[in-house]
């Protein structure tokens, strides 16, 4: 069964790849609150970074970096967020958008609220914190 970035590929809707090559695309993804908001994407379905030889680690990442400089050359963000998920959708991908300070994201699901990380206050000591700051 393909994934929803495989189905994607196969049929991309007008206006939605704005730059590829053989080996893969930038994906415009087009929500309103996260103007800005790219997916560079490998056109072939790989799961991992690390099933990618180093060149083409190299060259995914080469891009992440140009868009980065182009949404801060366009929008002059707070911040630029990169991040590489696959919860939903394990298809390597990398998600470029920019940052906005107290908005919590949800990059895989619009109209679902919830922090990426739930980083939360954490009343352990640094030396013996680790997993549990994260937890409820
Ligand atoms: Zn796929």
């Amino acid at each position: 069964m393909a994934c929803d970035l495989c189905k994607l590929l196969e049929a991309p809707a007008e206006g939605v790849i704005i730059w590829g090559d053989q080996l893969l695309v930038v994906i415009n993804v087009d929500e309103a609150e996260y103007p800005g908001y790219t997916r560079v994407v490998w056109r072939e379905h790989v799961r991992e970074m690390t099933d990618l030889t180093a060149a083409q680690r190299q060259h995914v990442m080469a891009v992440v970096w140009a868009v980065e400089q182009a949404q801060r050359a366009v929008m002059a963000p707070h911040k630029i967020n990169l991040a590489s998920f696959g919860n939903m959708t394990p298809h390597v991908h990398w998600h470029v958008i920019r940052a906005i300070p107290t908005t919590p994201i949800s990059l895989s699901r619009p109209g679902r609220r919830y922090s990426v990380l739930p980083i939360r206050p954490c009343w352990r000591p640094a030396a013996r914190c680790y997993q549990r700051c994260t937890r409820p």
